[in-house]
Formats: structure tokens, C-alpha cells, sequence
């Protein structure tokens, strides 16, 4: 039989989409079926059974505790607590994170952002599912780095920080809660978080504190709040004295006898999930000797104890996991561990080899239990334990359900056809009591065989169209915050009984919602206009999808228009797409002739709407709206510019819109090319890192600077540049340049001018306070700390009541021509379209040519 085939190529197609049962209740909130096994190798049907799926469920069973790991961003979270206590102690465990991650760096690809934080929801998705636990997500908006709590504060909403993290402890209940994060040490996002999960800890118990939830949820005492103890001067206890400290330390290294390889391996394969925020290491020998740890081991996980709700037991000594000591805060009729089903008086974990025994004992169990244990006191952990019954009696009968769509996207007006997908690997017959397959809060429940016999399976097919007021789940990052980005929700959920027993399984799938022809994405977005440019067509990347299996025909309209509405012009062009054709276009738009008349309108900022309609009808199908800026920037002319780009087309779209003749460059253009053809060349922001080959062909910049060039370099981390021998690196300027951690994280922060007339900040344009305004995120970061006689630096700032920096631009003459380097955020302030940042640019890289 081919049923494990079929299932393992459909689940790798769905991979990130299929979804389970949230146990959790929480409204909104799912996690991938990660916090299960991957699906089983194709073997034969007798052995079908998938033994690690089906040790973790009969593990799962001997515990009824929630552990909740809270976390300011994405890798914040302590995987191998989580990984160890799922899957060596079958705890029920979650990951809360504060934000998505969105204000990080993006180590593997050039997207920032909210389309960032799409991505670092996603990595955080398969982490959970490696370390078996499930991910939740407050939305709070990561603004970037961030110094102290207030700031972060002052962006989130103290209150409406608290409340969220409130609700989610309210839904989820843990009983015990770690973090680590304190509340004063680290990133802004850190501290806030550190803060709030204390502050919050109390309130979710409290029934005053946010009323209005408890039409949902009820009060939750969480029982114990641990903070992690990482070495130095955290390791000593805040307030020093009084009562001993209360401790508990947990194993990494220890080795999982089920899966063969140690909890901290897995935890690092984990880790290696968030792939924009690494390099991490490869291998847990390469971490090792990062961290510099001999003997083979990594030190244990030390957490302390911080806050205890009124009557939880108290905490053993030498504990060795958070949950040790700890009683059912409410009597529990559900979950005794006695009563668990065993075979010949030993717990059914050990027994996996032989299924059909466990399966046996299960069903006995199941068939047996009593009526009045559907009303338990303690409802959500009865649900639980509900869930976990399920998926023990699935994973032992090797039954299971997908539930799969011929279309990998939905499209509203449209039918699509799902199919279900029922097997059975038991030796036993099995009743199939109820299918059903909920779509947009409805219902339907399709024929399907009553009775499935051992080794067969069953496949029902069903057709449904997509409501045509569905609600668009794309683009994906306009909906980081509504958690529509992860598609629309459908699930199929079957119930069966074996001997009595009866059981349900189920299968989530998401899939994105789109237009019938989708504007996928458009780029440069925003769009700049420069004096240069203020006369030219107006070009567009539009990258196009028509998701129907029929052809299109029909138009795409670009309209531009200045703020305020002064002056619109548009153009209309034909659009003919195949079925399910994907295609990039180009579509230009060329503003009317610059007379004097029309000049102040095209000097002011705007937009360009690029919709498409049907042909022969008004229907707007799809649009999508680009900003236009306008910088009254100027570069020399007749300037050709080199450049070397790290991880976006940022300095490809600023030089275009500066109307710059630009050529993108290799290292091996750098190695072996011309470069006396150019008079500027500039290396993107972390450029060595990028391109590590380049350090060694960097003498070859060096020299086109020696000859007349203007080599501009952006920012880059201070391990990424300083000289290290390990690493081969020498000194990358031609004067010395030693990078510090220092940042300026306001982006409001005054900027000084220390010799305002130097000409770097005069020709082309004149540089002035106002260019300064309306920057994002921040203004530099891994400031130099020492830099030679030779370098001028030209600009101060300093974050509110810290030391000025002085070094944000250096700029030193170094034979004929001029070296440039600059730790300010240029590259960030160039995407988001900053009038003055493309002033700035154009002065750098015009500097030293007439
Ligand atoms: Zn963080």
C-alpha cells in the first residue's frame, strides 16, 4: 500500500500550512503540526506505526502540565528547556513572543520589515516544531533596537502590552512560566518583556485586572515564574540576602534514548530554524568551540525562582525541571496517574515495539472510563488530556487524516476540490462514526465508508466554493498583525471507534486567499523622484500571477498622482495572461512634460495605483498602492558607480532614482575588472560579511581609491570588521578604523554638523537639518570607537543622556582619491525613501568628482 507515499509527498507540499488541533482553545491561535512527529518513513503496512510519534503520545499522557516560555523576539526563546521537557517529560509546552521580529536584520535575504516578520512567524513555526512546542504571538511591533523598557514602552502601550500578555495566559494557562529575560539587562524589548511577565503573572490571576476578558476566559494563577541566570553579575540574587536562593537546573546534554541524539542537539537544530537571524553554528562541536567549552559539554540551564502564586508547592532542592513538586491546583477527577492503562503493570511507553498491545490497552481504557469525567472542574486541562487521549489512540492504530486541496491557493467565487484522506494501519476494523470538513464556519459532512478494514484507506473528494467576500490573506505582510498571514483556516475532523472506544482525529490546512489575478509584488516601492528623474517614465517590477485555470484578459491602469490631488495622469495597458500564468512585467508611467508650470506639483510626493480590471468591466479585480517621494537631490555628472550589494536591490533603486549610470559588481569584477571606469564604488552595508572572498580581493579597492576613486563603505558589525587573524582579516581601511557596539537607536536623535563647510556636506547639495527629519528606526549602529589622525568625522549624535558619537562618517583623502566610511543606517533610510538620506547619498557618491 502506498497510503505513507501519498501522505509524506502531500505533507511536504503543505509543510508549513498543515495544521493541528490548537489545544489551547485560544481564539485565533494555531500552531503547526509540529508540536507532532514528522510523518513516518514509507514502510510496510504492518509497521506503519511511526514509534517516536507514538512514544511522544504515550508520554504525552503521563502529563498534565503547561509550561510557558516567554520571549521578546523570535530565537529569544529557550529551545532546549522546551525540547527537553516535551520530549523527555511530555509537558505541554508553549513559546509567547512579544513581537515577530520584524524590526531585526535579515541575514539570508533582502526582505525587512513586516515582510520580515512573515518570514520569522514561519522559522519560529518550524523551531516549535522541532522542539515540540507551540508558538504564540502578542503582535506587538518590533520598532527595532531599543536601549531601556520606556522606549519600549512608549511604543507598545504599557496597558495594552499587559493585556495582551495577560489574555494569553489566561487562555493558554501554564503553570509554570520562564524566561530569559530580566528587567534590566539587554535590549529594550527584553527588559519590557521581563518586565511585563511579572506584572502580568499577577494580573492574569487577578479578576479586577482586565474584566472585560473574562467574557472569554477566566483568571489563571500561573504557579511558578522562573528567570534564567545567565553567569556574571545576573548570577548574584537581586537585593542580596534573607531567604536561601531557589534554583532549579536542567541537563542539556543529556541523550534522548528514543530519538538517539541529546537535547541540545536538537535544540540547536531548532535555533538553525531562524535562518535570518544566524550564521549559527553548524554543528554542536562548531558551538562548542564558539563558546569556548572544553570537555565536551555545555553548562547547565540555571533558572531562579521569582514569584510563586499563593499555595503552590514549594520547590524541591537540586530540582532538575520547573514543573518538580507541584500539585493539580484543583482536584482532579480526569488525571490520575494510576489510573493510566499499563501492560503486565509497566507504562505503556514501553512497549512501543509492539502497537497492537498498546493499542489494545488504550482502547480497554478508553472504552471504560466513565461518563462523569466528561465534566471535569478543571475543563481546560481535561481538554487537553482529551486531545492527547486522541492522539495516543491515532498514534497506535496508525490511523490518520489529511486533508489536502488540489489548488494551492483559494481564490473567493471560485470551487476548489479538497480531498480527505482516511487510513487505517491497524489490524483492527474501525467505525467510522462522523467525517466533517468546516470551511468558513460552515459545515459538511461528505458520504464516506462506514467501516474501514485494517490496512485500507478511503478518499472523499469535495468541492467548495470559496465564499466571494473571503477575506484576501495576501500580500502576507499587510497582515503580520491580523494573523492573516497564515492563510485561511479549513479542517476536516473525523470520529471513529475501535471495540468501543471512541476517538477523533483531525487535519488543518491553510491556504492563502487571492484575487483571481494578483499583483504580487511591485518594486521600488516607495518610488523616488529626483530632479534627475523628475521628467522620465516611471518604471515598475510587477511581478503578476492570474491563480485561475483560464485565461485572462483584461487591463492594468497605473495612475499617478501628487499630495495633495493636484494633478493625475494615467496610462492603461493591455493585459493577456495563460492559465495560472506567473509572469514579471515592467510597466512604465511618464509624467507630462516638466514644463515650469507643472514643475511644483512633480516636486511634490505622491502615489502611483496599479489595478487591475477585466476587460470590457469595471470590476476592479486587484490594486496595490506604491508611494512616489520626491528629493530634490542632485549627483555630478557623468558619474559611473560601481557597487557591491549585500542583501536588497536598495542600492540598485537609489542609484536608478538618482539616475545614476550604476553597475552592479562580483568580487570578481573587483578581483580582475576595470575599475578605473568608475569614480565612485561603494560597498553595501556588512559587504565583507556578504561576500567573505572580498577581504581578499580588497586591496584592489584600495587602490582604485589610491588612483582618484571614491570608495564609500557602509556600516558593518564590529566582529564582522575588525582585524582578526583567526579569521584572515586584516585592517579593511587604509586608515585604521576600530568598530565599538555603540548605537544611536533614536531616530529623532539630534544630529550635529562639525564642519559645516566641508564640502562633503555642500556640492551637490547643500546638507541641512531638515535632512535629518523623518528617518526610521535609528541613526547608526557599531559606531567606530578609534579611528586614525587622518579620517575627518563630519557628524555627532547621541541617544537621550548618553555620550555623543562622533565617528558616524569618516571621510580621509588617501593618495588621489577619497575613502568613506560610515556606520550610519543610509541603506535603511534609502528603502524607506527619506528625502534627505538621498541628499546625503548623492553628496557621497559625487564626493571628489566635478
Ligand atoms: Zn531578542
Amino acid at each position: 500500500m502506498t497510503k505513507n507515499n501519498f501522505r509524506r509527498s502531500l505533507a511536504s507540499i503543505f509543510a508549513v500550512f498543515t495544521l493541528a488541533f490548537s489545544l489551547a482553545g485560544g481564539a485565533g491561535i494555531f500552531y503547526p503540526t509540529g508540536a507532532q512527529e514528522p510523518s513516518p518513513s514509507p514502510t510496510p503496512a504492518t509497521q506503519a506505526v511511526n514509534k517516536i510519534e507514538l512514544h511522544q503520545a504515550l508520554l504525552d499522557l503521563t502529563s498534565t502540565w503547561t509550561l510557558m516560555c516567554v520571549a521578546a523576539h523570535p530565537d529569544d526563546e529557550d529551545g532546549t528547556t522546551l525540547t527537553v521537557l516535551r520530549r523527555k517529560n511530555g509537558v505541554h509546552t508553549v513559546s509567547l513572543f512579544s513581537t515577530y521580529g520584524e524590526g531585526g536584520q535579515n541575514a539570508v535575504g533582502p526582505e525587512l520589515y513586516e515582510e520580515l516578520g512573515v518570514i520569522r512567524a514561519q522559522e519560529t513555526m518550524k523551531a516549535a516544531r522541532i522542539q515540540g512546542s507551540e508558538p504564540y504571538f502578542l503582535g506587538l511591533k518590533d520598532f527595532g533596537f531599543s536601549k531601556s523598557a520606556d522606549e519600549a514602552f512608549r511604543f507598545w502601550g504599557h496597558d495594552e502590552a499587559l493585556r495582551r500578555m495577560v489574555l494569553k495566559i489566561r487562555e493558554l494557562r501554564p503553570d509554570v512560566i520562564i524566561t530569559h529575560h530580566d528587567t534590566t539587562t539587554g535590549h529594550g524589548h527584553h527588559q519590557a518583556t521581563g518586565r511585563l511577565i511579572i506584572e502580568a503573572f499577577d494580573a492574569a490571576a487577578d479578576p479586577k485586572r482586565f474584566p472585560e476578558q473574562l467574557n472569554q476566559v477566566k483568571p489563571w494563577q500561573a504557579q511558578r515564574l522562573f528567570v534564567r541566570i545567565f553567569g556574571g553579575a545576573n548570577a548574584q540574587k537581586p537585593g542580596g540576602q534573607g531567604e536561601p536562593e531557589k534554583i532549579v537546573t536542567i541537563d542539556p546534554n543529556e541523550l534522548d534514548p528514543v530519538r538517539g541524539t541529546s537535547f541540545a542537539e536538537q535544540a540547536l537544530a531548532a535555533l538553525q530554524q531562524h535562518a535570518t537571524q544566524g550564521p549559527w553554528p553548524k554543528s554542536m562541536a562548531e558551538m562548542l568551540r564558539a563558546r569556548r567549552i572544553d570537555g565536551g559539554k555545555l553548562p547547565p540551564i540555571r533558572y531562579r525562582l521569582i514569584r510563586e502564586g499563593s499555595g503552590a508547592s514549594p520547590l524541591p532542592q537540586n530540582a532538575t525541571t520547573p514543573l518538580e513538586g507541584l500539585e493539580l491546583p484543583q482536584a482532579s477527577e480526569v488525571f490520575e496517574p494510576d489510573a493510566l492503562p499499563k501492560i503486565d503493570g509497566r507504562p505503556l511507553t514501553d512497549f512501543v515495539d509492539q502497537p497492537d498491545r498498546v493499542l489494545a490497552a488504550l482502547v480497554d481504557w478508553r472504552a471504560s472510563r466513565r461518563p462523569s469525567e466528561s465534566s471535569p472542574k478543571d475543563a481546560n486541562r481535561f481538554r487537553l488530556f482529551e486531545l492527547r487521549s486522541n492522539h495516543a489512540l491515532a498514534a497506535a492504530s496508525g490511523v490518520s487524516l489529511s486533508l489536502n486541496s488540489r489548488a494551492d491557493v483559494l481564490v473567493p467565487g471560485v470551487d476548489t476540490s479538497f480531498s480527505i484522506n482516511l487510513s487505517n494501519a491497524s489490524i483492527r476494523s474501525i467505525h467510522v462514526d462522523e467525517l466533517r470538513l468546516d470551511t468558513w464556519g460552515q459545515t459538511v459532512r461528505p458520504e464516506t465508508a462506514e467501516d474501514l478494514l485494517p490496512d485500507t484507506e478511503t478518499v472523499v473528494t469535495v468541492d467548495r466554493t470559496t465564499p466571494k467576500n473571503a477575506k484576501l490573506t495576501v500580500p502576507k505582510e499587510e497582515h503580520l498583525y491580523d494573523d492573516f498571514f497564515l492563510g485561511q483556516r479549513l479542517q476536516a475532523v473525523a470520529t471513529l471507534e475501535i471495540d468501543g472506544a471512541q476517538f477523533s482525529v483531525s487535519s488543518e490546512l491553510a491556504l492563502d486567499v487571492v484575487p483571481a489575478v494578483e499583483l504580487k509584488k511591485i518594486s521600488p516601492s516607495p518610488c523616488l523622484r529626483t530632479e534627475e528623474t523628475l521628467g522620465r517614465c516611471t518604471l515598475l517590477n510587477v511581478n503578476l500571477a492570474n491563480h485561475v485555470a483560464a485565461p485572462f484578459r483584461g487591463t492594468v491602469e497605473m495612475s499617478a498622482s501628487s499630495y495633495p490631488n493636484v494633478h493625475t495622469y494615467s496610462v492603461r495597458h493591455q493585459l493577456v495572461l495563460g492559465p495560472n500564468e506567473k509572469r514579471n512585467d515592467t510597466l512604465s508611467i511618464r509624467s507630462p512634460l516638466p514644463d515650469r508650470e507643472m514643475l511644483p506639483d512633480l516636486r511634490r510626493s505622491g502615489s502611483v495605483v496599479v489595478s487591475i480590471h477585466r476587460l470590457d468591466s469595471t470590476d476592479l479585480i486587484t490594486q496595490r498602492t506604491v508611494p512616489v517621494v520626491y528629493s530634490a537631490a542632485r549627483v555630478v555628472p557623468n558619474l559611473h558607480v560601481g557597487y557591491v550589494s549585500s542583501f536588497d536591490e536598495t542600492l540598485k533603486n537609489s542609484l536608478a532614482a538618482l539616475g545614476v549610470d550604476a553597475k552592479e559588481l562580483t568580487v570578481a569584477d573587483i578581483q580582475k575588472g576595470e575599475l578605473n571606469t568608475y569614480q565612485t564604488i561603494i560597498v553595501d552595508n556588512r559587504g565583507y560579511e556578504a561576500h567573505p572572498e572580498l577581504i581578499a580581493a580588497n586591496s584592489r579597492l584600495l587602490d582604485f581609491v589610491n588612483a582618484g576613486g571614491t570608495l564609500l563603505v557602509f556600516y558593518h558589525k564590529s566582529n564582522e570588521w575588525n582585524p582578526d587573524p583567526n579569521r584572515h582579516r586584516p585592517q579593511l581601511a587604509p586608515y585604521p578604523i576600530v568598530l565599538g557596539d555603540e548605537r544611536v537607536t533614536d531616530e529623532t536623535a539630534p544630529v550635529k554638523f562639525l564642519m559645516p563647510r566641508h564640502p562633503l556636506l555642500n556640492v551637490p547639495n547643500r546638507i541641512r537639518q531638515a535632512d535629518f527629519t523623518n528617518w526610521i528606526q535609528e541613526r547608526g549602529l557599531y559606531y567606530p570607537k578609534e579611528w586614525d589622525a587622518h579620517y575627518i568625522t563630519l557628524f555627532s549624535t547621541n541617544d537621550p543622556g548618553e555620550r555623543t558619537l562622533k565617528g558616524g562618517l569618516l571621510v580621509a583623502k588617501y593618495g588621489k582619491g577619497t575613502y568613506i566610511y560610515t556606520s550610519m543606517v543610509w541603506y535603511r533610510e534609502l528603502r524607506a525613501g527619506v528625502p534627505g538620506a538621498y541628499r546625503m547619498f548623492a553628496n557621497m557618491i559625487s564626493y571628489g568628482h566635478k
